[in-house]
């Protein structure tokens, strides 16, 4: 495996992000592949770790005192062996190409592991939105679809949300999308409001899932409820928000939550209305909270995986937990880390917490409540439907569906509650046997 592994990063200089990602699931590949020779025989790993297709274009567009500014717009098909890619777009100064690809890849395992008939994708640019006004980013998203709408489509690919690119995005986005093809086709874009074609319980999908997960896993492997649990989630975006407030809704309290300038901490529990005024309404930096509550605690700067608690659950950004974060959780009780943002344990973190028994959750199996909820919405585009409701009852099934095919996998290789084993392999198996039966 360590000489596939080689191979394939030679031949993608420079994406340490795309490097990590590979090894990660490569590592654990290792027992798949000696009970099916098929596999190795096809090449389905060389094939599965090249992206189908890799989309790069120019998003030029102008600001409001009328300067041209030009961007860079990616959109990644990494494997369509389920159905059409499917994945977010990620809006952030940090996207680069490689950064896209391990989103997309991640995607791969994710969106199998959900059952549903989706492949994987994933898309971006490097604008950032911080700080620009309704219009700026209005006229850069309909830039951006002027060059992209060629290459998606309901059957071919269907983008959505991730890092910066929220409902208002996903509006002008579509809005372009409609206005050059002259097609209301509703099904080409998810994470839609639920006025035009979306569902009511997409934007909490992500983040209600997540706890889902944790619950399940919680139990699972500690025997333990959520209930009267002190829980850290960073980030204060989409998936850390209704994590949050799902968290709270079982009963534990969380205490702390952040954004890239420092950390929310308050004892009486996150008061999660007043995050989601301050983030989605206000548009703010969220210390700001402190204004509505002086008893709150701000750190600028300051690291969230220093505070004891029993529950973290990372929602923010890739690598944002690393090896020392890992050892303070160890070291402070904590009994479970669940990944709401896609690979945000670097992997030495990951060691540390397995090997010191504290159950860990990648975010390709407990954030796939987002990806699977936009593959209920394109359903029920699909049929032209007026009801834009379906149930959390349904979202809850799909992630208890997806825990028990994780611990089912990771027992049937020999290793009880290594949840990165189980869900590489059981997201891996249902890839491989669909190209399998594709052929070359
Ligand atoms: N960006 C989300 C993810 O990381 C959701 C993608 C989607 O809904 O297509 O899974």
């Amino acid at each position: 495996m360590e000489s596939i592994y080689q191979q394939i990063i030679s031949r993608n200089p420079g994406e340490p992000e795309f490097h990590q990602a590979l090894y990660e699931v490569l590592e654990t590949l290792t027992p798949v592949l000696e009970r099916h020779p098929e596999y190795h025989e096809q090449k389905i790993i060389e094939r599965l770790c090249e992206p189908e297709r890799q989309i790069i274009f120019r998003v030029p567009w102008e600001d409001d005192d009328g300067q041209i500014h030009i961007n860079r717009g990616f959109r990644v098909g990494f494997n369509s062996s389920l159905g059409p890619y499917k994945g977010g777009l990620r809006f952030h100064p940090s996207v680069t190409l490689g950064t896209i690809k391990f989103l997309a890849f991640e995607q791969t395992f994710k969106n199998a592991l959900t059952g549903l008939p989706i492949g994987s994708g994933k898309g971006g640019s490097d604008f950032d939105p911080k700080g620009k006004s309704d219009r700026e980013v209005m006229r850069f998203c309909q830039s951006f679809m002027t060059s992209l709408y060629r290459h998606i489509g309901e059957s071919t690919d269907v983008p959505a949300g991730d890092i910066g690119v929220g409902a208002r995005e996903i509006g002008y986005l579509f809005g372009q999308y409609k206005r050059i093809t002259q097609r209301y086709e509703a099904g080409v874009i998810t994470g839609k409001s639920p006025g035009w074609g979306g569902t009511l319980i997409r934007k909490k999908s992500t983040g209600y899932g997540a706890v889902f997960f944790c619950e399940d896993m919680l139990r699972a492997v500690h025997g333990e409820e959520l209930k009267d649990k002190i829980a850290l989630v960073s980030g204060s975006g989409n998936v850390a928000t209704y994590a949050m407030e799902k968290l709270r809704a079982s009963g534990a309290k969380v205490i702390a939550c952040s954004d890239s300038g420092g950390v929310i901490i308050d004892q009486n529990g996150i008061d999660v209305d007043a995050i989601i005024r301050i983030k989605e309404v206000e548009r703010q930096r969220i210390y700001t909270y402190l204004d509505s509550h002086p008893d709150a605690e701000y750190i600028e700067n300051g690291n969230i995986w220093d505070i004891p608690c029993d529950i973290a659950m990372p929602c923010a950004t890739q690598n944002e937990l690393e090896a020392e974060d890992a050892q303070k959780l160890v070291d402070n009780g904590c009994l479970a880390v669940c990944e709401g943002a896609n690979m945000p344990s670097t992997p030495e973190a990951i060691k540390i917490l397995q090997k010191n028994n504290v159950a860990f959750a990648p975010g390709k199996a407990a954030n796939a409540g987002g990806v699977a909820s936009s593959a209920l919405e394109m359903q029920l585009n699909a049929t032209h439907s007026s009801s834009y409701e379906y149930s959390e009852d349904r979202l809850h099934e799909i992630m208890n569906h997806i825990h028990k095919t994780c611990c089912q996998t990771a027992e049937e290789f020999g290793e009880p509650h290594n949840y990165v084993l189980g869900a590489n392999i059981a997201g891996f198996r249902r890839v491989a046997n669909a190209m399998l039966a594709f052929g070359l």
